[in-house]
């Protein structure tokens, strides 16, 4: 039989399921320092996939799923990411809050409603916009942070917009997660919140210290976590008494009024020039010297809760500022 030229040729290939590999059509490359759910969230809306639906995907029940995961990544679910996606075991794992970061002060995920109380995540609209790919970092999901190391800023917990929190986990439209579920306002557009330069001091002072794996397996480390989540008690004035149930904008005056003394020290000092202070005091090596110190600095003296009007300086926070000092030789102290 003659065959037709323009007849396309048929010839028996392997199966589809056979060449095919289970990969999902497009992957994410996970960014420096981002939250698993963060990920997760890019990975479903990069494959057309709303977040609610996604969940499904991995078998998991709607609600906070994707944030559940960022605290406990079940075996069979990285099982299925790493085999749909390509991303090492490594990868999902330093996505994950259980990497180097003090499981007590991160951020709950209950959510109460009321505007003074603590959301579950944070974010800077500023490192929104310059990301290639917007994505959630999972330093900001510490109660302990308040402003944004890069720019400065105070950190926000809320869409400007709506006042909801962020909640993408829960998005019925497909969108990206720096647009609000609730209402689609683009985050990367929300104000810029300044912060008093004392807090932000503090801020990053903590967050260096509360970098090495060290801390939390160290008695004074423990002492000083107990410390930082006592810190509304310590300043006083708010009815909430752990530093995890205050909204940002709750913490930041918090840590402002504990500081200020602080900031006033070190603004009184007509020697240094602030410009040309050097911030980087502390390394992996030696923050454990300024625990001690700072513990006690954090340590309330009893009918004497500390106010905006409270100038004098306490021994404790000259012990600290002096142990700053001596954990930096060549360095000086700077407020960005
Ligand atoms: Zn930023
Ligand atoms: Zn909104």
């Amino acid at each position: 039989m003659a065959i037709d030229p323009l007849s396309p040729a048929i010839s028996v290939r392997e199966r589809y399921g056979d060449v095919v590999s289970n990969r999902w059509p497009v992957i994410v490359e996970p960014q420096h320092d981002e939250m698993l759910s963060s990920w997760l969230h890019r990975l479903a809306y990069a494959n057309g996939v709303v977040p609610r639906a996604f969940a499904r995907v991995l078998g998991l029940a709607p609600g906070m799923w994707s944030a559940s995961l960022d605290l406990r990544l079940p075996g069979d679910i990285a099982r299925q990411l790493c085999a749909n996606t390509g991303v090492s075991p490594d990868q999902l794992s330093a996505m994950t809050l259980s990497h180097a970061l003090p499981k007590q002060l991160l951020l709950p995920l209950r959510n109460s409603g009321r505007r003074d109380r603590s959301t579950w995540l944070q974010f800077c609209s500023q490192c929104l916009t310059e990301d290639s790919q917007p994505y959630f970092r999972r330093r900001w999901r510490l109660a302990t942070r308040v402003s944004c190391t890069k720019h400065g800023c105070r950190l926000r917990d809320r869409c400007p917009c709506c006042r909801s929190r962020i909640a993408v986990f829960n998005g019925r439209r497909l969108l990206p997660q720096h647009r609000c579920a609730r209402c689609s306002y683009d985050l990367r557009g929300a104000s810029i919140i300044t912060i008093s330069p004392g807090a932000k001091w503090f801020d990053r002072c903590i967050d260096d210290i509360c970098r090495p794996e060290a801390l939390t397996s160290s008695p004074t480390g423990r002492a000083l976590i107990r410390r930082l989540l006592s810190m509304p008690n310590l300043v006083g004035g708010y009815s909430a008494k752990i530093l995890t149930s205050l909204s940002t904008a709750a913490r930041t005056r918090c840590v402002e009024k504990l500081t200020c003394h602080l900031s006033d020290w070190l603004m009184d000092d007509e020697d240094i020039d602030f410009k040309e202070r050097g911030y980087a005091i502390l390394s992996s090596g030696n923050s454990g010297r300024i625990v001690e110190p700072l513990t006690a600095a954090l340590t309330r003296k009893r009918g004497r809760p500390m106010t905006a009007n409270h100038r004098q300086p306490a021994a404790a926070n000259t012990e600290l500022l002096k142990a700053y000092v001596q954990t930096s030789p060549g360095h000086r102290l700077t407020i960005i």
